[in-house]
C-alpha cells in the first residue's frame, strides 16, 4: 500500500490543503510563498474537510462565547454547581474559552459533509481533464521548482559540452 504524504509546497514545504478557502481548481498558489502548486485529489478532500471543520467551529464558538459573555444569569446559575466560589467575570471569560471544546465537537459532522463535497469537487476536476488526469496521483510527482528545472538543464548542457 502506498503511503500518501501531505501535499507540500515544493518551495516552502507548507501543507497546501490547510488553508482557509476551498480549492476549486487543479492548481493553487501557496498561501505562504505564492508558488503555484498542482493539487492532488487528496489535497482537495483534505482542504474541503479542513474548511468544513474550521468555519462552523469558529461560528459555533463565537455564538457560544457571546452567549456566555453576555448572559450573566446563565453563568451565575452554572457556577452554583462548582465546589468553589468564582467571580462572575472570571467565570464568564473562562466559560467563553472553554466553549472551544464543545464547539469543536459540534463542528466534526460538518467536516464529514465537507469531505464528501470535496470528493465531488475532485471528481469534477478530474472529469474536466477529458481523459487525461489533471490531478496528479501523488504530491510532488509532477512538481518541481523552476530553479530546479533550470539547474537540471544547465548541468545537462555542461555534460554535453
Ligand atoms: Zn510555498
Amino acid at each position: 500500500m502506498a503511503i500518501h504524504g501531505k501535499d507540500l509546497c515544493p518551495r516552502c514545504k507548507t501543507d497546501i490543503s490547510r488553508r482557509l478557502g476551498v480549492i476549486t481548481s487543479a492548481s493553487v498558489n501557496c498561501s505562504f510563498c505564492g508558488q503555484q502548486v498542482q493539487v492532488t485529489r487528496n489535497a482537495v478532500l483534505n482542504n474541503w474537510q479542513y474548511n468544513s471543520l474550521m468555519w462552523p467551529f469558529f461560528a459555533i464558538w463565537t455564538g457560544m462565547a457571546v452567549t456566555v459573555l453576555f448572559n450573566q444569569d446563565l453563568v451565575v446559575a452554572l457556577t452554583r454547581f462548582l465546589p468553589i466560589t468564582v467571580d462572575v467575570l472570571v467565570a464568564q471569560v473562562l466559560g467563553a474559552v472553554l466553549c472551544l471544546v464543545p464547539a469543536f465537537v459540534c463542528a466534526i459532522p460538518f467536516a464529514l459533509v465537507g469531505r464528501f463535497v470535496g470528493c465531488l469537487v475532485a471528481w469534477q476536476l478530474e472529469s474536466e481533464g477529458k481523459g487525461r488526469p489533471i490531478l496528479p496521483t501523488a504530491p510532488g510527482a509532477v512538481q518541481e521548482l523552476r530553479s530546479q528545472r533550470l539547474r537540471a538543464s544547465a548541468s545537462g548542457k555542461w555534460r554535453v559540452a
